[in-house]
């Protein structure tokens, strides 16, 4: 079987060689830097002890420190971790960012947890974790089913064990404690922005176009946000429990007011204080993938579209805000079926972006205002998408893919280049 990870690898191994990227290149990226695996013991609130599989993974610190989020989920495992953490290195590299990729886990479902269970659970990451992060070292920050409060157990239990003020060890914590103005928001926002970017180019109305989205959480929640105030018709939204259709469009502030206070996805209009369910449909996970709409943007996890449900995929243009969402085969598929794909490296970028912008402020001690962390993103996702654009247009027949592993690569191999000849790379392919 095919694992997530072997996916990652082989489709690397494709794009590399692709854009003539040297094999030994290839190969030093094809595997994580360092992993370490452990075990957390968390008293439960009944006074039992469980224990729960917790990972980290280095990847590649070629360009920086490592950077990555942590994942709270029950199917999290060392494979994934180390995909999403070969992704994060590739994403770094295609927005310019002086970081490497990481990425965290615990094999847990959070929403058994107590709150204090929880706490007892995060902060015993960070213990486990302690010597092996750290501001010069390895950055962690949100993921699914992590929040900045969990950030912030972290951050603290960071520094009761160094004894000193870390702030910038970790990234996504609330704004009282180190957090920045702008990171909730981040990824949602870059991924509309990297949207707005593609619309223009293509000389589309926001308002002509229809949109559904699956994933419901944080980066989900705030694309779908994005587009409904700038005009998009938002058609169809999915939770891990369900998905739900309405052809005039659902209200996406209350759908989400709603969801916080009844943790239902329920479709709903509020006016004020007033709400009614709106005329809607329950659809399936799958059959919100394969509604007949302009976008499909997959906000959840990965491998939602593969070689077995690929022929039932509607849309014109993918805007992948989860990393993965995709198979390598399946990827392929749509790129000759001619739908337009804005890839996770590029399109969840604004996540990292800002949580880099976080490292940065807590290392200066300076903060600062959103009016510059909204432009600063803007500015550096733009670069990057008008890149990729003049990459595409150059080389015909590329993907959006094609290209940004194609930028990020090749910096990558400038890097080894002129960091010197170690013995482990022959100068066969300068
Ligand atoms: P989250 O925990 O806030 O939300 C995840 C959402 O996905 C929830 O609404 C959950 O109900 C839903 N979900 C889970 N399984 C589903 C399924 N099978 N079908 C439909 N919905 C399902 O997580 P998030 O931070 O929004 O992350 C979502 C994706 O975005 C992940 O792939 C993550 O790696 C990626 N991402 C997140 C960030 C970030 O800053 N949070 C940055 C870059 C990429």
């Amino acid at each position: 079987m095919t694992t997530v990870f072997d996916d990652a690898v082989t489709r690397l191994e494709k794009l590399g060689s692709d854009a003539n990227i040297s094999s030994n290149v290839l190969a030093s990226l094809s595997r994580p830097k360092a992993l370490l695996s452990v075990s957390i013991p968390v008293r439960m609130d009944d006074g039992s002890t469980q224990y729960f599989a917790a990972y980290r993974c280095q990847y590649s610190s070629l360009l920086g420190p490592c950077k990555g989020g942590i994942r709270f989920h029950p199917n999290v495992n060392q494979d994934e971790v180390q995909a999403l953490a070969l992704w994060m290195t590739i994403k770094c590299a295609v927005v310019g960012l002086p970081l490497g990729g990481g990425k965290g886990g615990i094999e847990v479902d959070p929403k058994t947890l107590s709150r204090m269970e929880l706490e007892r659970l995060s902060r015993g990451y960070m213990r486990a974790m302690a010597d092996f992060v750290g501001p010069n070292k390895d950055i962690p920050a949100p993921d699914v089913y992590t929040n900045a409060r969990i950030m912030g157990w972290m951050r603290d239990e960071f520094e009761e064990i160094k004894r000193e003020k870390q702030p910038a060890v970790i990234t996504g914590k609330p704004v009282n404690m180190g957090g920045s103005l702008g990171r909730e928001e981040a990824t949602g926002r870059g991924a509309f922005y990297c949207l707005e970017f593609l619309r223009k180019k293509e000389q589309k109305q926001a308002n002509d176009l229809t949109v559904a989205i699956q994933g419901f959480g944080n980066a989900g929640y705030h694309i779908a946000k994005l587009m409904q105030e700038n005009g998009y018709k938002i058609v169809a939204i999915s939770d891990s429990k369900g998905a739900i259709y309405s052809e005039q469009g659902l209200d996406i502030a209350s759908i989400w007011q709603e969801k916080q206070t009844s943790k239902k996805l329920r479709a709903i209009y509020c006016n004020g204080s007033v709400c009614e369910i709106q005329d809607h449909k329950e659809i399936s996970h799958q059959e919100l993938l394969a509604l007949d709409v302009d976008i499909l943007v997959p906000a959840a996890l990965e491998n939602a579209i593969t070689m077995d449900n690929v022929d039932t995929i509607n849309a014109k243009y993918i805007i992948e805000v989860a990393n993965g969402p995709i198979s390598k085969d399946a990827d392929e598929q749509l790129f000759s079926n001619g739908v337009v794909i804005v890839p996770d490296v590029l399109a969840n970028a604004g996540g990292v972006i800002v949580s880099y912008f976080e490292w940065v402020q807590n290392r200066a001690g300076f903060p600062w205002t959103l009016d510059e962390v909204q432009q600063r993103l803007f500015d550096r996702l733009e670069n990057a998408f008008e890149e990729m654009w003049l990459y595409k247009k150059g080389n015909d027949q590329t993907s959006f893919r094609s290209a940004a592993y194609a930028k990020a690569l090749g910096h990558i191999e400038e890097v080894i280049k002129v960091r010197g000849t170690k013995e482990f790379f022959s100068d066969a392919d300068d």
